[in-house]
């Protein structure tokens, strides 16, 4: 995994405390600190030039105690409902992904957490990837302010009203940095994003989810990829539940301290021959039972490097209905951005240099057994 390194510590990167430590130790009065970090996460600041109400040598002495880490948007691809896909580049030129997606009045933005994953799910883009590395803080937040300005520039009255950790990569494995980005978009005196607005979605690290589960100051909600109603099935289509099953996985987010009225979702591939059964649904429903949450049905993304298929859309409709008549509270969410590199991952992987392999599809029985777990 190669490391950015870079002399100066970034801005962009620090949460508010953070700033007004840097501030005092560089012999500052405590509030230079703040003016500089609300610049940059308030104000959209994207140099210290563009600080106006700070005299010129204020601005010099910052720059030599902390730079400002910018992303660069290499490709924008817009879809004809409406969705944008963005690809940024980072200051060591790895490339990531980041999604605009309009719900109605609103938009949800998409933002990556790491460049690649580890996790290696059988059916993912961004897994072909490996990881390459972690994104830090900075390299987080920005993903949503360059959307807002993005928006911005195309109507002055759209806002981003809700974020999802659903790109590239595994936020739970990358937890400090998560959990800065978070405090940061939160701050009401930075992004003001209400936290009941930003939902991190996980593989389902039990550990981590335990960890998140007591941070008393970042209150996201949570979805979970389940992706399979039993564990042989999820053992071969996300080698992460040989190390933590659907057992665990459950008992873990029983445990998890939810706000009030809050549900978990769980995020639920449909992959034609592999979990879009109605025993499949069968079983879901009942592993679910009880269970304070919603399921998303996401039908599959075909893309080069999986050899799945997307369900027909009267299995996705039969495989939904037997949920409902179990009880389950189950939402389609149909893929948006359907003409352009739409599956996670595919945009930025061409840009990364993963290997593209031509997509020939296989049956159940063909598919490969899972690759080793550490
Ligand atoms: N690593 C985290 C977040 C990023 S993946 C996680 O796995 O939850 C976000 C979601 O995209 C996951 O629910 C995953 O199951 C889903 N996904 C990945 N590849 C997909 C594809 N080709 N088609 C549809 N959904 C996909
Ligand atoms: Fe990583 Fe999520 Fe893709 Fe799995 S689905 S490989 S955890 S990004």
């Amino acid at each position: 995994m190669t490391a950015v390194t870079d002399s100066l510590p970034d801005l962009r990167a620090m949460t508010l405390a953070d700033a007004e430590a840097l501030a005092v130790a560089s012999g500052w009065p405590r509030f230079r600190g703040e003016q500089v970090w609300r610049w940059v996460h308030d104000k959209g600041a994207r140099g210290f030039d563009e600080m106006t109400n700070l005299n010129a040598a204020t601005r010099e002495s910052f720059a030599k105690v902390a730079r400002i880490g910018c992303l660069e948007v290499a490709e924008v691809q817009t879809s004809k409902d409406g969705t944008r896909k963005l690809r940024l580049t980072t200051r060591d030129g790895a490339s990531i992904e980041s999604v605009l997606i309009p719900m109605g009045e609103h938009v949800t933005q998409c933002i990556s957490s790491q460049v690649g994953c580890a996790v290696d799910c059988q059916f993912c883009a961004t897994a072909k990837l490996g990881l390459k590395r972690n994104l830090d803080a900075g390299e987080i937040v920005d993903q949503v302010y360059l959307g807002r300005r993005l928006l911005a520039e195309a109507d002055p009255t759209a806002r981003i009203s809700n974020i999802v950790y659903m790109g590239m990569g595994e936020p739970l494995h990358n937890y400090d940095n998560l959990v800065a980005s978070l405090r940061i978009l939160t701050d009401d005196k930075g992004a003001k994003l209400a936290h009941r607005r930003i939902t991190v979605s996980t593989s389902g690290l039990v550990p981590k989810l335990e960890k998140l589960g007591n941070e008393t100051d970042v209150r996201p909600n949570l979805a979970v990829s389940l992706n399979a109603p039993n564990d042989a099935v999820r053992d071969r289509i996300m080698p992460i539940n040989r190390k933590w099953n659907i057992g665990k996985l459950l008992a873990a987010l029983k445990a998890y301290p939810l706000e009030q009225r809050r549900r978990i979702t769980f995020e639920y591939v449909l992959l034609a021959g592999v979990n879009d059964s109605l025993a499949d649904a069968g079983q879901l429903a009942k592993l679910l039972r009880g269970f304070k949450c919603k399921v998303n049905i996401i039908p599959y993304n075909p893309h080069p490097e999986a050899e799945y298929e997307r369900p027909s859309p009267a299995q996705v409709e039969a495989f939904q209905n037997e949920c409902k008549r179990l009880g389950l509270s189950t939402y389609l969410r149909l893929p948006k951005g359907d003409d352009i590199d739409a599956a996670c991952g595919q945009l930025a992987n061409r840009s990364n240099g993963s290997p593209v392999v031509p997509l020939r599809v296989r049956k159940k029985a063909e598919l490969p057994p899972p690759p080793p777990v550490e």
